[in-house]
């Protein structure tokens, strides 16, 4: 599997750009090992993995898509890393994304857009774009990525797999960059439900070195699926969200959108529609928080710690400030000013302070719709992939993209995206999302669908 997968990678991946760093010969080396006896009877023993950028790798350099990051090899693994060593998988490369998760196209890369294997003059979607692009490109069989407002969701619409992020807490934020601590959360994508069940099994769980991973027990993914299979639709209620389905939404997409719940409908799911009324807040608060929390997060790149120092600083505010201006690229940049703008006195209480209240409200809408639904069905962009470069020089049309995927991360939501269809040789997926901790009852619903 080891040797099919390189190769895959050796020939396609000059042109798609999906890796940052790989590594060919500690992967065969590991292969070695698991055919030796290593991790025998593990879950995923032998499994080629690629892991985002974003997740430190021992030994192995953690760029999280940043000049910052260029030179940064961490001292250990993030959790998510070590449990699926342990899980057995062999880990083929690091996944290029935006720079430091800061995008909706891939485009904010230190290393270069990732292009979308359907098409390569279209964006993969982002900021997991390299992981979803590997495995829509069939590079790797899955791969992690993380999502603080549709970084997993919306890459694996654009690209056509499958994709799963995890409620809040689920999955262990240790040893993952942060990039806006509340709302951050590790996942996987993989070609079917199916397949992310079992790699999303040896991710989640309790970790005591982040104090936000939940103690609760996971349940078994793969049994449920296997139990349930094909009928899991059978008498489950799905709503679907009007804000969703609006204006604003490409009437080819809404097609394919539709086609999918009638193929629910058909399977025996009970369709209705819901509402959630503060949808169209999401943007702003997001565009608010996020930045705020990168703001801070991104200060300890100073240039002293680790990462980028410019040459032949004067002293020392020299240091921070050339080190940050060639450090970081525009996009990150602006969310830092962006951050600490909304977080300086005096803007706060306007800024900052109401955002934290609009985001209870758009939570509170879910669990208000929760009480009548099993689950909530919606498209996850307005439309297919858009052109390399179409969006990148406006920056509020990028932001207004991630309007069906931010609500959920703000509200700590698991929510998937499922292939449904084609425009123009693009695919288009389906967004699922469900209650708290819910997660099988997200990949149950994607199985019997696919
Ligand atoms: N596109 C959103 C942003 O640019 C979300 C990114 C993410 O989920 N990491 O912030």
């Amino acid at each position: 599997l080891t040797e099919h997968f390189l190769k895959r990678i050796a020939a396609h991946d000059e042109r798609l750009n999906t890796l940052i760093s790989r590594n060919e010969e500690s992967a065969r080396e590991r292969a070695a090992a698991i055919d030796a006896g290593d991790n025998a009877g593990a879950a995923l023993a032998g499994l080629p993995i690629a892991h985002k950028d974003i997740f430190c790798t021992r030994g192995v350099r953690t760029s999280c898509g940043s000049r910052m990051l260029d030179n940064f090899v961490a001292p250990y693994d993030a959790t998510v890393v070590e449990r699926l060593a342990g899980a057995g998988t062999v880990t083929l490369g690091k996944t290029n994304m935006d720079e430091f998760a800061m995008g909706s196209s891939n485009e904010t890369s230190f290393y270069g857009s990732v292009r979308n294997p359907w098409n390569t003059d279209y964006v993969p979607g982002g900021s997991s774009g390299g992981s979803a692009a590997a495995v829509a490109a069939g590079l790797v069989p899955a791969a992690t990525g993380s999502d603080t407002g549709g970084s997993i969701r919306q890459p694996a619409a654009l690209c056509g797999v499958t994709g799963i992020k995890p409620t809040y807490g689920r999955v262990s934020r240790y040893g993952m960059i942060a990039f806006a601590s509340s709302l951050d959360q590790g996942g996987c994508f993989a070609r079917s439900a199916e397949d992310c069940a079992a790699v999303l099994q040896a991710m989640s769980g309790f970790d005591a070195r982040d104090s936000t991973s939940v103690e609760r027990e996971v349940p078994d993914y793969s049994a449920v699926l296997d139990s349930q299979g094909d009928d899991f639709l059978e008498g489950l209620k799905v709503g679907l969200p009007k804000e969703y389905f609006a204006e604003g939404l490409d009437d080819a997409s809404r097609k394919v959108i539709e086609a999918a719940i009638a193929e629910f409908e058909a399977r025996g799911a009970e369709i209705v529609e819901i509402t959630l009324p503060h949808t169209d807040l999401a943007v702003s608060t997001y565009y608010v928080l996020a930045p705020a929390e990168a703001s801070s997060n991104l200060a300890r790149f100073d240039g002293v710690r680790y990462g980028y120092r410019c040459e032949n600083p004067v002293d020392l505010e020299d240091l921070y400030t050339r080190s940050r201006g060639e450090g970081f690229g525009r996009e990150v940049q602006r969310r830092i000013m962006v951050g600490a703008y909304v977080l300086s006195a005096g803007y706060y209480d306007a800024y900052y302070l109401k955002a934290q209240k609009t985001r209870r409200l758009i939570a509170r809408d879910f669990s208000d719709a929760f009480e009548n639904v099993d689950l909530i069905a919606a498209p996850v962009t307005q439309a297919p992939a858009f052109k390399l470069g179409e969006k990148l020089d406006d920056p509020v049309s990028m932001y207004l993209n991630d309007v069906y995927t931010l609500p959920a991360s703000l509200a700590g939501l698991p929510g998937m995206s499922v292939p449904a269809g084609f425009v123009d040789g693009l695919p288009v997926g389906l967004q699922l999302l469900a209650p708290w901790f819910e997660e099988s009852r997200l990949l149950g619903a994607a199985h019997a669908y696919q």
